[in-house]
């Protein structure tokens, strides 16, 4: 995650009420939430823990924007995604969305690139729903390697498991009936340049995007839930769509396994933490938005966030929500609906 000394977009943050709607009718069927959870039981903590260590190694350099490091990183997803045979979001084996060097504002010195892959709806193919994680740290330091194995490794091989479950579920015929685009982000760190550039280049027309969910940080435990560590951050979920709140919340109480944290979500939260991940580029569009997080703790942002200190089956567990969150949102009848004003 960004740290809160980078520029922060002035915002008018009205004082709306926190109070959460509640639906008496469950989102998520029984018999869907069973078929999403075979696919959920996919996600293995020890694969997560193969590729974080992997993600997260001394080789990858703390994959700083643009550098050679972050080149090994992208090249790592393209060909983990060719092993699972899902398609990039373009033509042939191009997984990625280059950015112009001049784009990053003089915070990185070569061009980067997001990384996409794609798995096609078999119903509603062109509603798409993004899931993205950023790909980029900070890179290295006075000698000292910054891995960012939970900042944001953590969110980078949840999404690589996701896909997998998603893959495997289409390949069964079970969906998803609308796309998933699988969207790993780069230049996070320097201020959320790549989730921006995507926004501003959408490769699927942003009014088709039906929500995004991001990943940033999930292998932790903060210092606050160190004697309840089966919570997740949720954050900016009922901005723009109480369904989708009520989405997150359904998924949850089907696997009971979490306390849902809204702190976060508070809009007078003095650490700004729903502008400061990539998510925040998509809600100011108007897409529904959903950030899932640990929090911060002792290694945050410095040469110990190393893949020793990840909490391998929470991250598991925390993955699977996510997945299960997603499932609905792309399996569902109708498009979640955009009913607030993103306040
Ligand atoms: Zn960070």
């Amino acid at each position: 995650m960004k740290n809160l000394l980078v520029t922060i977009p002035a915002l008018c943050i009205l004082a709306c009420g926190t109070q959460k709607e509640t639906s008496s009718t469950p989102v998520v069927n029984k018999t869907s939430t069973s078929v999403a959870t075979t696919y959920a039981n996919t996600i293995t903590a020890a694969e997560m823990k193969t590729d974080l260590y992997i993600y997260a190694s001394d080789e990858f350099e703390g994959r700083d924007t643009g550098e050679p490091g972050q080149k090994k990183a992208v090249e790592f997803l393209k060909k983990e995604y060719q092993k699972m045979n899902i398609p990039s979001a373009f033509e042939g084996d191009d997984y990625f969305q280059e950015i112009p060097v001049a784009y990053f504002e003089g915070k990185a010195k070569n061009d980067s690139e997001n990384v996409l892959a794609y798995i096609k709806g078999t119903e509603k193919p062109e509603e798409v729903l993004v899931i993205s994680a950023h790909l980029d740290h900070v890179g290295h330091h006075d000698g000292k390697i910054y891995n960012g194995a939970d900042d944001d490794g953590s969110g980078t091989v949840a999404l690589l498991e996701i896909a997998e479950a998603f893959k495997k579920a289409k390949e069964n015929g079970d969906g998803p009936k609308r796309s998933v685009l699988i969207l790993h982000v780069t230049g996070e760190e320097k201020g959320l340049f790549g989730s921006r550039y995507y926004a501003e280049n959408p490769v699927f027309p942003l009014e088709n995007t039906i929500a995004n969910i991001n990943v940033d940080m999930i292998g932790r435990v903060d210092p606050e839930h160190k004697d309840n560590e089966n919570y997740i951050y949720v954050i900016g979920a009922d901005r723009l769509s109480t369904q989708l709140d009520e989405t997150v919340t359904n998924a949850n109480k089907n696997l009971s396994e979490f306390t849902l944290d809204y702190k976060y979500n508070d809009r007078n939260d003095p650490q700004r933490i729903y502008y400061r991940s990539d998510h925040y580029n998509f809600a100011k569009k108007g897409i529904p938005s959903v950030f899932f997080f640990s929090g911060i703790h002792e290694d945050y942002h410095q040469p110990t966030d190393t893949p020793d200190k990840i909490n391998y089956p929470l991250m598991t567990k925390r993955t699977k929500l996510i997945f299960h969150t997603a499932w609905d949102l792309v399996n569902r009848t109708d498009r979640i609906k955009v009913d607030r004003d993103g306040n």
